[in-house]
């Protein structure tokens, strides 16, 4: 399967090279130049997880060998998940379920693109002889999944951006506790936007690209969403949604990087009835589909801090599905946004976009009430991200409903604290990271200063 950009001015390249490459040379995102479809029993009740994630793959990679060597990295990224079935739902309510994504080894849902990528990363480049700097941003999650899943890796080096003070204690120890010579951290003097827009810099920098092989695993990177893709289609397939009931997915929303993921298992042919992008206050992606206009604005910090977010990556995919994949006007758009920080949605657009996404925003009131809630009738506790999810869910329709729990509570204890009474409870292996050492480099949210941390920061 080829691979194209979003903005339509770049070469077809192959699944491989368009993960190793992240970003297209005409500032688009990746994506496969046609949709294909899965056998029917991706879709059936009790596959084991890894060989439903391997027939997602299979139908991406063009070569039986390619498809071999994405089948070893699905084995490879679910032997990092201990629980048998990887991504367990748990029943809330009346036909509500979680979906509980928080069994890998940073205990958050990027644990599972994280894993699949590095084992491809790792042995592409093998295959290639070639080595990688891997920059990428973080608000927290993306980077501790990225430092576990690459720490120690032969042939890629990876620094990560993450806005100092706007993470939560343990999402920093998870980055910083690592002793690995190839991981950099650096706590950046800015918000999650600052950090991404320097990693944006930093990959688009001429001087630095003929130096050194750049890329970068935010979650534009397709093999971040093949790895997301299979728990919406095993979710599906274990409430019987092939039987004639689709479910409405509810998605905690940042990047957009796992709601695309959910549009996908349903292009694919997944049961999926509604797809909802939960946000918080930080509601642009919301904003721009109620009211036409997709406009930047300043980020609030919140309680769920990893979808602190204003200028969601992942949504020129959807618009450029939305628009009958016309990269021109995808270009356009997204140009014209760039550059003067709004730009308003064309009807042919903005109409199979409200068709094909549900937003909501959720404020901190109706988070913490979510957390308490949950906890009070369920005995669950529940993160503020996955809470942002719950409160979205009560006002929405269609049956049976899911709600992505995006991580562990235990990930964000302040607040599970404040919101019911009693913190939540602590795994093993969380509880170990406190007082380990750690290793991090300070930065101003300056380009020049970061470019030189990161070239340098490895010796
Ligand atoms: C990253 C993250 C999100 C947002 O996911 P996107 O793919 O960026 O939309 C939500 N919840 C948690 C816990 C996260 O780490």
């Amino acid at each position: 399967m080829p691979f194209i950009s979003t903005r339509g001015r770049a070469p077809a390249i192959s699944l491989d090279e368009a993960v190793l490459s992240g970003l297209a040379p005409d500032g688009g995102l990746y994506a496969p130049a046609s949709w294909p479809t899965l056998p029917e029993t991706a879709f059936a009740p009790g596959l084991a997880y890894a060989e439903r994630a391997a027939l997602v793959t299979d139908a991406f990679a063009e070569t039986p060998e390619a498809r071999a060597r994405w089948r070893a990295g699905v084995q490879a990224g679910r032997a990092a998940f201990p629980h048998p079935a990887a991504a367990p739902l748990v029943q809330i309510g009346d036909d509500v379920w979680l979906l509980e994504l928080f069994h890998g080894p940073t205990r958050a849902f990027k644990d599972f693109a994280m894993q699949l990528a590095a084992a491809m990363f790792d042995d592409i480049l093998e295959a290639r002889g070639e080595h990688l700097l891997l920059v990428t941003a973080t608000s927290g999650d993306t980077g501790a999944a990225a430092v576990r899943a690459f720490a120690g890796k032969q042939r890629v080096k990876l620094a990560v951006l993450h806005p100092e003070g706007r993470v939560s204690p343990v999402q920093r120890l998870q980055m910083t506790t690592t002793d690995a010579p190839n991981v950099l951290n650096l706590a950046v003097t800015g918000d999650f936007d600052d950090c991404q827009a320097l990693v944006k810099r930093l990959l688009g920098d001429e001087h630095v690209r003929a130096s050194v092989r750049l890329s970068s695993v935010n979650s534009i990177n397709f093999a971040r969403l093949l790895g997301q893709v299979p728990y919406y289609i095993a979710a599906g397939a274990a409430l019987g949604g092939c039987d004639g009931r689709p479910i409405h997915f509810v998605t905690p929303t940042g990047n957009m990087g796992d709601v695309f993921a959910g549009w996908i298992a349903r292009r694919l042919g997944a049961p999926i009835g509604a797809l909802t992008a939960a946000v918080n206050r930080n509601d642009v992606l919301h904003r721009a589909l109620s009211e036409g206009v997709y406009r930047r604005s300043h980020t609030t910090p919140t309680h769920s801090v990893a979808m602190d977010i204003q200028a969601p990556s992942n949504f020129e995919r959807l618009v450029f599905e939305m628009s009958g994949r016309d990269g021109d006007l995808t270009r356009d758009l997204f140009e014209t946004f760039a550059a003067s920080g709004q730009v308003a949605l064309p009807q042919n657009v903005l109409e199979p976009l409200r068709g094909s996404l549900q937003t909501a925003s959720v404020d901190e009131a109706a988070c913490l009430e979510a957390m308490r809630r949950v906890r009070a009738e369920t005995g669950v506790a529940i993160c503020p991200h996955t809470a942002v999810g719950v409160a979205a869910a009560e006002g929405a329709g269609g049956s049976p409903k899911v709600i992505l729990a995006t991580a562990h509570p235990a990930k964000f204890p302040d607040s599970v604290l404040e919101a019911t009474g009693a913190p939540p409870p602590v795994p093993a292996d969380i509880a170990a990271l406190d007082g380990l050492p750690e290793r991090v480099v300070r930065a101003a949210a300056d380009y020049e200063t970061v470019r030189d941390v990161v070239l340098g920061g490895f010796a």
